[in-house]
């Protein structure tokens, strides 16, 4: 419709090739193509350009449970792979994974998705893109999922990939219960699944460590993914996969930059009460330092109404002033390059013995614990011990348990914020739809 030159650019396939490479960074051999009859033209508009907004990190919509789901171009196919976190307790191991679905164009006509779920090779499956950050997978042979021995032999086999043993290794009872409950309830999920796009926190040159994500340890509920992100004088770790108790997208730990703590000498931390009692003081003081913010917004509001208008900016504008500095005072703390050794007080449960024997900082935090069922959630005091670069953990001090975190090292694609209201919205929402 435009003019002949621009038909006859809109034809050479060089142009469309070389859009491929740039925009989508398809680097395979484009010629292998040429013997199908696909032309680089057909790759972009029918394949690349069409699914271009599924690309990125999802969050499977499974309940408590979540997920993580990374959908990337890989050659000429797009390809959804699932993320798991390795064998419960084997924190410091890689993450593993698996495809969910691929799409490619075998013929010109149009892209053919496929689901890779189950042990029976690709099938037929199907793709929908509900709205800009949502998407959902359909399988329409889910004969392929199933396997001869039936779902004992299903059971045995998710077991053994997931958790790297068998029912009878698990002696834990409670566990054996946890484990059964997530197989029934995920297994719904095998012909159609939702998902939620996710981002990766935006980082800055201030912030303690890189943010990002990692695997952590959760008790008899095995090793959940965690997304740490940094707020002014707050850092959040939000579950990106979840349990019964606390599911997907809620907050599990709130670390309080603001409030480093001097852990005791080594002999004196090896005492649990010493630990609550240096935690608990902290604790009051932050409620004190609330309750007279609290105080002074109330009279701040008080003054602002009585006096005249152009007071009222300036008075605001003060007391932001004034809390922008008490954060970069508790940062400049934390930089402190010192390492002090660290051992966990006795009583504490951990469920990796080989946690590092070093920190570098500790702070004052509290932790989401909840009932079966996310019953009466409630925050509670903790400890947050940061070791290194890559590691972190985390003292529950009402659980008398710990969680040690590890990054994980894999590089996300398309999966940068745009901006950090566009994360922070996010954080939202999926901490909105958890429940
Ligand atoms: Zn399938």
């Amino acid at each position: 419709r435009v003019c002949t030159t621009f038909r006859r650019i809109l034809s050479t396939d060089t142009i469309w090739r070389r859009r491929c490479r740039e925009e989508y960074g398809v680097c395979e051999n484009l010629r292998k193509l040429e013997i199908t009859g696909v032309s680089c033209r057909d790759v972009y508009a029918k394949l690349l350009h069409r699914y271009r907004h599924i690309l990125g990190l999802w969050q499977p919509d499974i309940g408590p449970y979540g997920g993580l789901l990374n959908v990337v171009v890989d050659g000429l196919f797009i390809i959804g792979w699932m993320y798991l976190p390795p064998h419960d307790p084997h924190v410091d191991d890689p993450m593993r994974f698996k495809p969910l679905f691929r799409i490619h164009l075998m013929e010109r006509k149009c892209a053919t998705v496929e689901c890779m779920y189950g042990h029976k090779g690709p099938h037929n499956g199907h793709i929908q893109i509900v709205k800009k950050d949502e998407f959902s997978t359909k399988c329409n042979q889910t004969d392929h999922h199933r396997m001869s021995g039936g779902r004992q032999e299903e059971f045995r086999t998710w077991l053994r990939e997931e958790w790297g043993r068998t029912l009878e290794d698990i002696f834990h009872e409670h566990m054996q219960e946890l484990i059964l409950m997530k197989f029934i309830y995920t297994s719904q999920y095998d012909n159609c699944l939702t998902y939620r796009r996710i981002y990766l926190p935006p980082s800055s040159p201030e912030d303690l460590i890189q943010p990002g994500l990692f695997k952590g340890t959760y008790g008899s509920h095995g090793l959940e993914i965690v997304m740490l992100s940094f707020h002014g004088k707050k850092a959040k770790g939000t579950k990106i996969t979840g349990d019964p108790n606390i599911p997907a997208g809620q907050q599990t730990v709130e670390i309080d930059l603001a409030h480093p703590l001097q852990l005791p000498d080594i002999e004196t931390l090896r005492d649990f009460s010493e630990l609550s009692r240096i935690v608990l003081e902290v604790q009051e003081q932050v409620r004190r330092e609330e309750q007279e913010r609290e105080q002074r917004q109330e009279e701040e509001e008080h003054s602002q109404q009585a006096a005249s208008q152009p007071a009222s900016p300036l008075g605001g504008e003060g007391a932001e002033g004034e809390e922008t500095a008490a954060g970069a005072e508790g940062r400049t703390q934390d930089k402190a390059p010192a390492s002090q050794p660290f051992v966990l007080p006795m009583g504490v449960i951990s469920r990796n013995e080989d946690y590092p024997r070093t920190c570098r900082v500790c702070f004052y935090g509290t932790g989401l614990i909840a009932g079966h069922g996310f019953t009466s959630p409630e925050r509670t005091p903790g400890v947050f011990v940061l070791f290194d670069d890559d590691r972190f953990g985390f003292i529950w001090l009402e659980l008398k348990s710990f969680s040690l975190y590890s990054r994980i090292k894999v590089s996300f694609q398309n999966a940068q914020a745009p901006s950090r209201e566009a994360f922070d919205e996010m954080l939202k929402n999926i901490q909105s739809l958890a429940t």
